[in-house]
């Protein structure tokens, strides 16, 4: 990496006024594969950006950096006012990154588990008061491996919050959740938002960025090769003539689904 000049550095910080986070010419490989190459882009406070693309285009190895998790090899990135590649650690403790249930202790209960994350963040904090926040009040002295997927992912969000961070990255999260427990943890990521944080999305799923996200980013390669409103992304593409072949229906088998079903959670 090299250095940053003084009068870079100053220009940094007029830079991040307003952003979460600001990207510049982030670059990283793996040997000879270009990983990252070169993106830059900036998010605003209490926006909720997506960060879409196919795999292996270079999503996990962004975001990683941005958690100070992982080292780049060139660029500029400030997260939460803190220059990643210089205070990873600092970074750190103003983010929260949500991770999957399976890395919990089996034999802990979920409020023992919050105090555990409490006291490495060495934050006084009320269990049950957070868990009420993800609508697991009911479970607090239940073990994570009793909780349903949506649950799961529910209480993970739970123990990135532990910290009052800025900034929150939330990485598939509603992979393998059904209908009803992806549209309530919408919810709970659009209430974060409305609490003043920040939140980045990863997904594969393009009605979830449609539904939440104010901006994404699409990666390919490494590369960002678009990046504004789902809306006018979608505006663009009508614009250069596309049409879908079949006009949508005005139902689809998800919205049968939800019918047959309710929208009710379905979770003990
Ligand atoms: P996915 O949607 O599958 O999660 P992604 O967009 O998150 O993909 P990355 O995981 O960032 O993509 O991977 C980008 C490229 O870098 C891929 O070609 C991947 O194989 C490669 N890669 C990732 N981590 C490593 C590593 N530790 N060592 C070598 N190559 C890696």
């Amino acid at each position: 990496m090299s250095a940053i000049t003084q009068a870079e550095e100053a220009n940094l910080q007029l830079d991040t006024q307003g952003f979460a986070i600001v990207v510049d010419g982030l670059r990283k490989r793996y040997g000879n594969l270009v990983a990252v190459d070169g993106i830059s882009f900036r998010v605003k406070e209490r926006e909720i950006f997506g960060l879409l693309g196919p795999n292996g285009a270079g999503k996990t190895t962004t975001v990683e950096i941005l958690e100070g998790l992982r080292q780049a090899d060139a660029g500029r990135a400030v997260v939460a006012g803190i220059d990643v590649f210089k205070a990873p650690q600092k970074v750190k403790s103003r983010i929260g990154v949500q991770l999957q249930a399976s890395a919990f202790f089996d034999y802990l209960t979920l409020v023992e588990l919050i105090e555990m994350f409490a006291a490495l963040y060495e934050r006084p904090i009320d269990a049950r008061v957070l868990l009420t926040r993800v609508g697991l009040e009911d479970k607090a002295s239940s073990r994570v491996k009793t909780l349903s997927g949506g649950q799961k992912q529910r209480f993970s969000i739970a123990t990135a919050l532990v910290n009052e961070p800025r900034v929150l990255f939330l990485d598939e999260p509603t992979t393998g959740l059904d209908p009803q427990a992806r549209r309530n943890l919408w919810e709970l990521a659009q209430a974060i938002r409305q609490d003043g944080r920040t939140i980045v999305l990863t997904t594969h799923y393009m009605d979830e960025a449609e539904t939440l996200c104010d901006r994404v980013a699409v990666m390919d390669r490494g590369k960002i090769i678009a990046m504004d409103t789902p809306a006018t992304l979608v505006g663009n593409l009508l614009a250069k003539g596309f049409r879908r072949r079949q006009v949508e229906r005005e139902a689809n088998l998800e919205d049968v689904f939800l019918d047959l079903t309710g929208h009710e959670l379905r979770e003990g």
